[in-house]
């Protein structure tokens, strides 16, 4: 069998018998047992394989990204058309959600009681996130992207700081004489090869460790929660399903020249990894792969816009956001005029570019959102209780839509054309 095909019956079969343990064992002693001794760390293997690629790759990409456009001309011109699509992207899929969550109105008839008990539930999560999240965001959040120590960022992941290292130094290497940089970019590329090599390892547990988070967080989700919160639920699956078949179709179409359907399963991948890590880190070493060997993809601008994209790009987190703090105020009953309306648009928007690519990442600048509109940032405790669910759903859009960019930059930028993905043969070690 296939690869492919195993990933995703390891997702399938992992939600059969996660959902299944739920119904029929929730309390059951071998249950806990199970998630915790064989699940759990299945399924943390898989997904410290390809974290600890991360680094490496972004660096190794970026890097020779940057060195393999050349000038220095050409670097703008390609991170001006990157950063223009991932914000028309996300403008779009937040306006997505604002208008579907003004239309349904799901935190309208939300029953006093049922509120005060969810907020009861889930206070103490919500206590914590606000500690996590007390940045404000202002000009140190733009000083901060340039890292004291490189090193330093590496090891905190702070993806932003470690790009922004990288593109200085694929930068510094165009500029240094030819003979100079020879062997430095040998060096990149050859670490660039290892990495991908470990992400085939990796990839080689994917069937497992997709099984094992799936079971994990599915034998132990509040499927309870999902049925009080459904109508929120179903606005902001919707929203992300209209973005996906409607908008970024319409822009792969449009501005890549590819056929949707053809993009969809060449993402595959991209999306299980996605949708079964909850993180666009984790995923970043496989969407890199999908892009280059799948979509065929040029590495130096899979390698720039991916990276970026990881960190920057979350049309999935802009929709999310937008819809859940009009949600949560809708439930306070407080009416959000149109320009705050439009500010929560914007502030979402912005706040998709901050939020880090792990699981929850967006919760604790939500919670920034709310009490700049004016409503009590705890109450993100209402929602806690199904956003692992709407997470996974969330960074699976959030993946794709880099992909999206990828394809549109490489095709206006990288010499690719549409009949490339088509004819592209993924190499045996990833797909077979
Ligand atoms: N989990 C998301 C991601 O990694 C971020 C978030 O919306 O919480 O893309």
């Amino acid at each position: 069998m296939k690869l492919h095909n195993q990933i995703l019956l390891g997702l399938i079969l992992g939600a059969v018998f996660g959902v299944s343990a739920h119904v029929f064992a929730r309390d059951a002693a071998w249950l806990g047992f199970v998630n915790d001794n064989v699940a759990n760390p299945v399924g943390q293997i898989f997904l410290r394989m390809l974290l600890m690629t991360v680094i490496p790759l972004v660096f190794a990409s970026i890097s020779l990204g940057v060195a393999g456009l050349g000038d220095l001309r050409k670097v703008g011109r390609v991170g001006g058309k990157t950063i223009a699509y991932f914000l028309l992207s996300t403008v779009i899929a937040a306006t997505i959600g604002m208008l579907l969550v003004n239309v349904v109105r799901p935190g309208g008839g939300m029953d006093p009681s049922l509120r005060e008990l969810l907020l009861e539930t889930y206070r103490s999560q919500a206590v914590g996130l606000q500690a996590a999240g007390d940045r404000t965001f202002g000009v140190n959040t733009f000083v901060n992207i340039v890292p004291r120590n490189p090193v330093q960022a590496a090891a905190s992941m702070d993806m932003l700081a470690v790009i922004f290292f990288a593109l200085m130094f694929g930068t510094a290497l165009t500029l240094i004489p030819k003979e100079r940089a020879r062997p430095m970019i040998s060096v990149l590329e050859a670490l660039g090869d290892v990495v991908i090599k470990i992400i085939d390892f990796a990839m080689k547990l994917a069937p497992y460790g997709v099984f094992g988070l799936i079971f994990f967080t599915t034998s132990r989700f509040g499927w309870e929660v999902l049925r009080q919160l459904g109508m929120y639920v179903a606005v902001v699956l919707v929203g992300l399903l209209i973005h996906a078949t409607v908008s970024l179709s319409a822009m792969v179409r449009i501005l890549g020249g590819l056929n949707p359907v053809v993009f969809w399963k060449k993402a595959r991948d991209s999306a299980i990894t996605a949708f079964s890590t909850s993180s666009s880190n984790a995923t970043l070493p496989t969407n890199i792969a999908v892009a280059e060997r799948e979509l065929g993809i040029p590495p130096q601008i899979a390698g720039f816009v991916l990276p970026l994209g990881a960190t920057m790009n979350m049309n999935g987190t802009a929709l999310y956001e937008g819809v859940t703090v009009l949600f949560l105020a809708q439930v306070f009953g407080l009416g959000l005029s149109l320009p705050q309306q439009v500010i929560v648009v914007v502030l979402s928007v912005l706040m998709a570019v901050g939020a880090a690519g792990v699981p929850g990442g967006s919760l604790p600048l939500i919670m920034v959102v709310l009490s700049t509109v004016g409503v009590p940032p705890e109450s993100i405790a209402i929602i806690l209780g199904v956003d692992r669910i709407l997470d996974m759903c969330r960074t699976t859009l959030n993946v794709t839509g880099d992909l999206t960019a990828a394809v549109y930059v490489a095709r206006a930028e990288g010499g690719w054309r549409p009949e490339m993905a088509t004819a592209a043969q993924p190499e045996p070690t990833a797909a077979s």
